[in-house]
């Protein structure tokens, strides 16, 4: 038996990680006590995310850790609160105040141990865990600052061959909840370069838009991006809770995705994404959703001026999942491919590796997309998004550390002030690092 274990933390990760149980539940017949309906198929598989106890409750095997009571209360009494072990529920009495320093210096230092001690009993019910997924924003206090301690005990404790997945919410310029959001994401941004092996990086301005234009929803929340993020991860860690026809492995997906262990922070895609108001009108042929997961307005990052020739992709692995034939998914690839739609970096020209998983992605009620027999979801290496690390963070961080702004905040929770910069060195590196896939390849004997 293999297992992943989830870990969420703060907000965002919480909220993000509810849309995602109930998303899988949904997928597997769970209801909301954890029960399994009768007549669901005895897919074992589930067994990676779920374990099953002795009264036949299927139980997350989650952590979810706050700083402060209101997010892990709103679970316990939540719709689906009775699914999750509360011992594995915790929650600290302050919160972050949307300070890095303070999720992994001082209050994080505190609830440390507790939380450390939580993911232990969950190993130890477990015979060979694979990897931990973990949810967290990096422009709050909690999820990055926290979120970042965590990652770094989990190589510590587990060694570096757990692989560590993380879905990381980054800021968004125009949805920002507070001003040091830039330096939040700078600090724990220099900790996921080490600390995990593939990073989705979500940005809810993208989501956001795809909400208003796509789904129609006038005025979009936090729920409404969780749902449609729950799309994504579902495609993401299907073949590892069904059994699909090219069915892989957590490692064979980092394999595939990450060509160099620092460069591993994913663009993702979806398609269809129809309102069910709009279902009529939608085709759903296999090279259609295809090619619409390579449109960046289906996309969960935004990229500042997209150029489809520049913006090269190092890999991409698609996930089709509902009744999808090998042969179509290959033809719909190679036509992308004649038809210049995507541009992969020079060394790597192969690039694609394809999933296929015959069980739909389920809709959900409270869901505002639309249900399709045929779904894909693309989860893409390509070096543009090095410009959500230079806009996002990198400028905005060099406007306010030039005055060192905000930074007593930070050293008055115990941080290093050569933290900064540290992780702004690492972050400059990471960029260049991104750029130089760009460059030819030399030739290795030239005569000269
Ligand atoms: P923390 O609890 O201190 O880690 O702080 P938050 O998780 O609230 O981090 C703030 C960032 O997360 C902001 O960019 C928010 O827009 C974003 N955020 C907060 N809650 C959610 C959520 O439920 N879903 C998504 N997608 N983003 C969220």
């Amino acid at each position: 038996m293999r297992e992943v274990i989830t870990i969420e933390v703060g907000q965002a990760g919480i909220q993000m990680g509810n849309a995602i149980w109930e998303q899988y539940c949904c997928e597997h017949g769970i209801d909301k006590k954890g029960k399994r309906k009768e007549n669901e198929q005895r897919d074992h598989s589930l067994k990676i995310f779920f374990e099953e106890a002795g009264n036949g409750q299927f139980v997350p095997r989650n952590l979810a850790i706050d700083l402060e009571p209101n997010v892990i209360d709103d679970v316990k009494n939540g719709e689906y609160g009775a699914i999750f072990n509360h011992e594995f529920l915790i929650n600290g009495q302050e919160d972050g105040s949307n300070n890095f320093a303070r999720g992994y210096c001082s209050m994080g230092k505190q609830i440390l141990s507790k939380v450390l001690d939580r993911i232990r009993k969950l190993v130890d019910h477990c015979d060979n865990v694979i990897g931990f997924i973990m949810a967290h924003s990096v422009g709050g206090g909690t999820g990055s600052g926290l979120g970042s301690l965590l990652l770094e005990h989990l190589t510590t404790d587990y060694g570096s061959k757990k692989t560590k997945l993380g879905f990381e919410v980054y800021p968004s310029p125009n949805l920002s909840t507070c001003v040091v959001e830039p330096y939040n994401a700078l600090l724990a941004t220099h900790y996921l370069i080490e600390h995990t092996q593939v990073s989705l990086v979500l940005d809810n301005e993208a989501i956001y838009d795809i909400c208003q234009k796509q789904l129609h929803i006038i005025k979009p929340d936090v729920t409404n991006l969780n749902r449609l993020i729950s799309k994504v991860i579902s495609s993401m860690t299907a073949s590892l809770r069904f059994s699909g026809e090219l069915s892989e492995d957590i490692s064979d997906f980092l394999t595939n995705l990450v060509p160099f262990p620092r460069l591993h922070f994913m663009t993702s895609g979806i398609s269809p994404i129809v309102a069910k108001t709009d279902l009529e009108t939608s085709s759903n042929e296999v090279y259609k959703i295809t090619d619409d997961c390579f449109k960046p307005h289906n996309w969960f990052v935004k990229f500042t001026d997209f150029d489809p020739a520049e913006d090269k992709y190092m890999a991409i692995s698609l996930t089709y999942r509902g009744d999808v034939q090998a042969k179509d998914a290959n033809a719909a690839v190679q036509w992308l491919k004649s038809h210049s739609k995507v541009t992969l970096v020079e060394w790597c020209p192969t690039g694609f590796k394809i999933g296929l998983n015959d069980v739909p992605a389920a809709t959900l009620e409270s869901d505002d997309i639309g249900a399709f027999p045929k779904n894909a979801v693309m989860i893409a290496n390509n070096t543009g998004i090095v410009r959500v690390f230079h806009k996002r963070i990198a400028q905005k961080y060099d406007l306010m550390y030039s005055q060192r702004a905000f930074v007593h905040w930070y050293v008055g929770e115990g941080m290093e002030e050569g933290e900064f910069a540290e992780a702004r060195e690492n972050l400059g590196l990471l960029e260049k690092d991104y750029l130089d896939m760009l460059k030819e390849p030399q030739e290795e004997n030239s005569d000269s």
